[in-house]
């Protein structure tokens, strides 16, 4: 049956997005097919020496490095780079790494305009929106713009290869969150549905392979794939209760990113799938059935994803409190947002159980 809506409206952000186990050195290239000759490039402190490698290769077109991007797009470090940006007179910014960093090279762009290349080292995808997400005085705060988007993405299969096998399991998750709230998105459209469900094909194929072989570069070329549709889903339609719960968990809780999307996801799919039952069918039948929470669950195990929010570091005594700020301003969502129903929910995923529905 295909996806076709009655009526439906889709925006598509203009990006240039190329494949290839390699093509992280067309960064050179890519500049100039830009007009660009100054570029800052980003990391974090511990892909410090990638960036290195990346400022050689691109020599005088290079004008320095910033190794300092951190997690949850700190303001005080955006401005310190943006600074360095400044000085050094860069004309664009290269950033390689996670979202923590390409969430840097955004807050530069939302303050100079700047032109953003970004050669993704994970699967979140935050690569393929323009959404950032930015904390000051312990507070997260997003912004939607289109001045925030990428213009370029290189994916570099030989770039995630070194990403560990337990991140690779908990990013891919993550990534396949964006993917499984977008079948249910209110403004979801034939295309963001399209995108959602081959990116979820993508990982499903291509985990387990890269599982067996993390240097399996066509595996690995195939999850890059699942990430850049799913991170293109996030980028077009609303996310719903699962993101917001764990933007609950890691911002009041500081529970790690991409590890709380794992353990939450067959959960909040779980929770919705009665409310959005014809739209979340094709999951089941994707991971194996029987429901899609189970079967999600089912592929959790399988990947050996972390299960357990008590494993994360979370307390069996702050849950109430969790689902207490989780059912303030709610998201929309498929099914009414219950305090008594996300209790149990949060009650079954610090255990480690199987989804409650
Ligand atoms: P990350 O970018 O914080 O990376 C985690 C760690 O892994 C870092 O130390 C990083 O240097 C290291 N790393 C990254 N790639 C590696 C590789 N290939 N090999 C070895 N080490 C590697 O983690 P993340 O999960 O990619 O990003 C999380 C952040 O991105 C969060 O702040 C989240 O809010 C944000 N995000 C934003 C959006 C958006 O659209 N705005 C979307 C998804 C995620």
């Amino acid at each position: 049956m295909s996806v076709f809506q009655e009526e439906f409206a889709a925006t598509s952000a203009a990006m240039r997005v190329r494949f290839g186990a390699g093509v992280r050195h067309a960064v050179g290239e890519e500049m100039e097919r830009l007009g660009l000759g100054r570029a800052l490039i980003l990391t974090t402190p511990q892909q410090a020496v990638t960036g290195a490698e990346f400022a050689e290769r691109l020599g005088a077109r290079a004008v320095g490095v910033f190794s300092g991007a951190a997690m949850h797009t700190p303001v005080a470090v955006s401005e310190e780079a943006t600074a360095k940006a400044l000085e050094l007179q860069a004309d664009c910014v290269v950033a390689v790494g996670g979202g923590s960093t390409t969430g840097l090279a955004k807050a530069i762009a939302l303050r100079t305009d700047l032109p953003q290349i970004v050669v993704p080292t994970t699967y979140a995808g935050s690569e393929a929106t323009g959404i950032l997400g930015q904390t000051e005085g312990g507070r997260k705060t997003t912004i939607t713009t289109p001045k925030v988007q990428p213009e370029v993405i290189l994916y570099d299969a030989e770039l995630v290869r070194s990403l560990p096998v337990g991140m690779t399991v908990t990013s891919a998750l993550n990534a396949m969150a964006h993917a499984a709230e977008g079948l249910y998105a209110q403004n979801r459209s034939p295309i963001s549905t399209l995108m959602a469900l081959e990116g979820m094909k993508a990982f499903r194929d291509a985990l387990p392979r890269v599982l067996d072989d993390p240097d399996d570069l066509q595996a690995r070329g195939e999850t890059l794939y699942g990430a850049w549709l799913c991170g293109t889903v996030l980028g077009q339609v609303g996310m719903a209760l699962h993101h917001k719960l764990c933007h609950t968990l890691g911002g009041s809780f500081d529970l790690p990113h991409a590890e709380t999307h794992a353990v939450i996801l067959p959960h909040a799919i779980a929770y919705n799938e009665g409310a959005a039952a014809d739209l979340l069918a094709p999951v089941a039948e994707m991971f194996g059935g029987p429901s899609p929470g189970a079967a999600l669950h089912r592929f959790a195990v399988a990947m050996k994803a972390p299960l357990a929010l008590r494993d994360l570091g979370m307390a069996e005594a702050d849950l109430d409190r969790a689902a207490e700020i989780a059912t303030q301003n709610p998201y929309w969502n498929p099914r009414p947002v219950e305090k008594g129903a996300l209790r149990r929910l949060l009650q079954a995923a610090w255990a480690g159980d199987a989804p409650v529905v």
